[in-house]
């Protein structure tokens, strides 16, 4: 996730594509400031998440417990750097974004399962794995955003492919991780022929050719290009809370957001950043403090802060503007089961010509 700064507001691609090529070059710095002699009283976290979310976490960990976070910071490769590290990685804790990569580094065995009582008693059993090898630490909801105009009290989904509106959807690429575990959960909801009836459907309503990322569907709502289109909620909660007078600012105010259901269940689709515990930790009862403190309510209050993320743990408050959405009601369909969908998912996008 990347906080909306202009370059990345303006140029999606181009920031993504600077943004990988710089992992190597964060890596080789990361393995050049590394102290071996700190890490007495250390834990060392890879991470893919931004370093604007990751560096309040990590302070107020330390000024709590007194370990130093070590932290390598990856745009992508997280799971093949740890896969070559083998036994000899330095890595404690192994944190992403989106339940397939969390999955996928379970399944490639570079997770150990671990138990607490502490973590198990904050995050719910459907936000953790069962052997205790991941646990969600934030959840983010896949919304609509709507011309506040035009916009419908409530939408379902499935919705979103019925003719009426025609011309006026806007989303990413249907391949994108994002859309393609919204396919997914579709596909766990309504079955494939449906889901691929449904993805017709909404390739139909498009306004324009599926790209760019999830704030522009807010700008092109704004430029009177589309009515409504999907997007991640937790940035509708960064533009509208950026400040007055950015063309973030304007891209937030000119959405209303709207939390879509399955017809089935009545929930909305959920997506995590989670971590677990490395298969060779060196360090492993730092790290288990580390995952604590994450899931511990002043862990859970600097997520919904900083990043307008959904606690994973019951009772932290919400920022004003997340209120203003509306209560959450997540869809509670396993998420590994929803992971476990992903290929067919993903060609079923490819069937459709979705993002042609
Ligand atoms: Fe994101």
């Amino acid at each position: 996730m990347n906080l909306p700064t202009q370059r990345s507001l303006r140029r999606p691609a181009a920031h993504a594509r600077i943004a990988r090529g710089l992992v190597a070059v964060v890596a080789l710095i990361a393995a050049q400031v590394w102290v071996p002699q700190a890490q007495a009283q250390a834990v060392n976290l890879y991470t893919t998440r931004e370093p604007a979310l990751m560096r309040p976490l990590i302070e107020a960990f330390t000024a709590k417990s007194g370990i130093k976070v070590n932290t390598v910071f990856f745009k992508d490769g997280l799971l093949e750097r740890v896969k070559s590290e083998g036994a000899a990685s330095p890595a404690d804790v192994l944190m992403t974004a989106d339940i397939g990569n969390v999955v996928d580094l379970a399944t490639n065995g570079l997770l150990q399962p671990i138990r607490s009582a502490e973590i198990e008693s904050a995050v719910p059993p459907t936000l953790r794995s069962p052997e205790g090898t991941w646990f969600a630490l934030s959840l983010r909801d896949r919304v609509v955003y709507a011309n506040p105009a035009t916009a419908p009290a409530s939408l379902t989904y499935e919705d979103l492919a019925k003719p009426e509106w025609k011309g006026k959807v806007c989303i990413r690429s249907g391949q994108h991780p994002y859309n393609v575990a919204l396919v997914a959960s579709m596909i766990q909801h309504n079955g494939i022929a449906a889901t691929e009836a449904w993805l017709r459907g909404v390739k139909r309503n498009l306004a324009r050719r599926p790209g760019g990322g999830d704030r522009d569907v807010a700008r092109d709502i704004l430029g009177g290009l589309c009515e409504i289109g999907i997007a991640n909620a937790y940035y509708a909660g960064q533009m509208k809370s950026a400040g007055q007078g950015t063309q973030a600012r304007q891209w937030g105010d000119a959405i209303k957001v709207i939390r879509p259901t399955f017809e089935k269940t009545g929930g909305t689709f959920v997506n995590v950043t989670a971590a677990g515990i490395a298969a060779h930790a060196p360090n492993k009862a730092r790290a288990i403090a580390l995952l604590e403190f994450l899931v511990s309510d002043a862990g859970q209050r600097l997520y919904t802060g900083i990043d307008f993320e959904y606690p994973v743990r019951a009772g932290v408050p919400l920022s004003p503007v997340m209120e203003a959405f509306g209560p959450l009601v997540p869809d509670d369909t396993p998420l590994e089961t929803i992971a476990a969908q992903r290929v067919v998912a993903s060609r079923l996008i490819d069937r459709v010509g979705f993002d042609q």
